[in-house]
């Protein structure tokens, strides 16, 4: 992985944390993802993360937690990047729902 990448990630993981309100309505479940939004997300990322570049996508994430499944609020990411913005997210109250690394998961 090379250093201008990393600063990259950095950048958007400051970013991300960043521009999630405070004041989320924690109790609005948020918007299933349907089959139609699911294909163009996995065509844009072509199965790799969008963030990292470096492992197969996993996860079908909503940068605003309960935000909508549109193409502008969904992300596609390997494991490691979506256990890594859980954390973040939980560790700055920004979502309700602790972090539970994929990796541990049966
Ligand atoms: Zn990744
Ligand atoms: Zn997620």
């Amino acid at each position: 992985m090379n250093e201008k990448l990393i600063l990259l990630l950095c950048d958007y993981f400051r970013k991300l944390i960043l521009n999630i309100p405070d004041d989320l309505d924690k109790n609005q479940v948020k918007e299933k993802i349907n089959d139609e939004i699911k294909e163009k997300i996995r065509n844009r990322s072509n199965g790799t993360c969008e963030l990292c570049n470096n492992y197969d996508s996993k996860k079908i994430h909503h940068i605003i937690p309960n935000g909508p499944a549109t193409e502008e609020n969904l992300i596609d990411l390997c494991n490691h990047c979506h256990d890594a913005i859980h954390l973040l997210l939980f560790t700055f109250k920004k979502w309700k729902f602790p972090y539970k690394p994929q990796h541990f998961r049966g």
